[in-house]
């Protein structure tokens, strides 16, 4: 089937400006400066830059603690070079990636970045709520206003919570207050849930997962098509799927070395969420300099996703499809087990097991868990899969990995 997704109409140079194809609910990119500054596209009359920098997995210390020193650098060099749009939340970092965010921005004048942060529909237990959580955003962020806030994590399993405590219209007064400039959602669920959802009110802009793989694997093209008929603004979140997306290995590695070797995996997969017409900013959750300096190169020297790549990008996914992965991102939300079990571990090593062949890391990871925090001592609570927002059903997938190691166990014995 054709793809029109990438729809790189035009690169128009003039007098420094580059002109590429826009947000079609905004207006013409531009790349002012080109060269020092990452692309911007533009979002409710805002130059935002098409890269943005997410909160979610910030460098860390020995004792798991958001290393403070080495986020400052990143913010810093962000700075300079035009990242200067902030994604955070209330339940990341176990709530203490607000108090970083904020921490780390009040160096800089408030006007001269974008602070975003979200709702946690999940932890509401009454209406009151809403806006105690928010007055206290603020303060940990050390602002008087976000740029951009939504409710976070709309799916089946939130909408309850949503609807019963009036968030949308308490958003809408906090707005009226001047405390927010633009409410919008995160969505994570189905196409089928999505319409309704995204129709229910008139949203500013949507934050949805898009990347080359969960555009098939997920169906995440028709929740791409059902925002943009609704003529909402999109962010890209997981664009590289937590990071898998640049640890390939064996053939879906060789495609793209071979294919587009001007790119890295990185860069691979974040200029294929840039392609996409409707998304004004890839939000990508960066947790090193070196991460922050190779996106912004990505987005400061753009070029344009070209129809070849797009069929490279179809190539690795079949690729990818076929092994038989397991759709974790790595968000880390599902680690209240009551048994323990470090289930972003486990998925991670399985599938680097699938993609290579190799079993040494998950036989590691097994041999070096406690038996009492194994995948066999699942008691199958569910708690986990409450808080997955892949939707993964997780007890069966603990079982299938106890299976495979067992029978790796066998087999190295033999
Ligand atoms: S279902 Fe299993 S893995 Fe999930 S929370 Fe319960 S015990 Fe832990
Ligand atoms: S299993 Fe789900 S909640 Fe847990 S890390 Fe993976 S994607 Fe996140």
């Amino acid at each position: 089937m054709k793809r029109r997704d990438f729809i790189v109409n035009s690169l128009l140079t003039l007098g420094g400006t580059v002109l590429l194809n826009g947000c079609k609910f905004g207006g013409k990119e531009t790349q002012k400066n080109a060269g020092s500054k990452v692309l911007t596209r533009k979002f409710q009359g805002k130059d935002m830059p098409l890269l943005s920098l997410g909160c979610m997995r910030l460098p860390t210390d020995a004792n798991g603690q958001i290393d403070m020193a080495h986020f400052e650098k990143m913010v810093e060099y962000a700075m300079q070079r035009g990242v200067n749009y902030f994604d955070t939340a209330y339940m990341y970092h176990k709530g203490e990636s607000e108090t970083a965010v904020g921490n780390v921005l009040s160096n800089y004048k408030r006007e001269s970045f974008y602070l975003v942060s979200k709702n946690p529909l999940r932890a509401l237990t009454s209406k009151a709520d809403v806006r105690k959580i928010f007055e206290e955003q603020l303060k940990k962020c050390r602002t008087d206003y976000f740029d951009l806030y939504m409710a976070h994590n709309m799916s089946r399993l939130t909408i309850d919570n949503y609807r019963n405590y009036d968030v949308y219209e308490q958003l809408l007064k906090f707005k009226e207050e001047g405390k927010i400039r633009h409410v919008g959602f995160s969505y994570h669920d189905d196409a089928e849930f999505l319409e309704p959802v995204v129709n229910e009110h008139p949203w500013e802009f949507c934050m949805m997962q898009l990347n080359y793989l969960d555009w098939y694997v997920k169906d995440f093209k028709k929740h791409y098509e059902i925002i943009t008929k609704a003529k909402t603004p999109i962010i890209t979140m997981e664009p590289l799927r937590g990071g898998g997306l640049t640890k390939l290995t064996g053939s879906a590695k060789a495609v793209i070395a071979d294919e587009a070797p001007q790119d890295t995996q990185a860069s691979f997969g974040l200029r294929w969420a840039a392609s996409k017409e409707n998304v004004f900013t890839v939000l990508s959750g960066m947790s090193s300099l070196e991460q922050v300096q190779e996106n912004v190169e990505t987005f400061t020297n753009y070029r344009p996703f070209t129809k070849k790549e797009a069929e490279i990008a179809d190539k690795v996914a079949d690729i990818l499809q076929r092994q038989g992965e397991i759709n974790c991102t790595g968000c880390k939300y599902c680690q209240d087990c009551p048994r323990g079990i470090d289930i972003p571990m486990f998925f991670l090593a399985y599938n680097e097991y699938k993609s290579t062949g190799n079993p040494d890391n998950l036989l590691k990871c097994y041999n070096q868990t406690s038996p009492f925090h194994r995948p066999d001592r699942c008691i199958k609570c569910k708690l986990c899969n409450e808080h997955c927002p892949q939707l993964l059903d997780i007890p069966p997938l603990l079982e299938m990995i106890d299976e495979t190691i067992k029978t790796l166990k066998i087999s190295e014995v033999k």
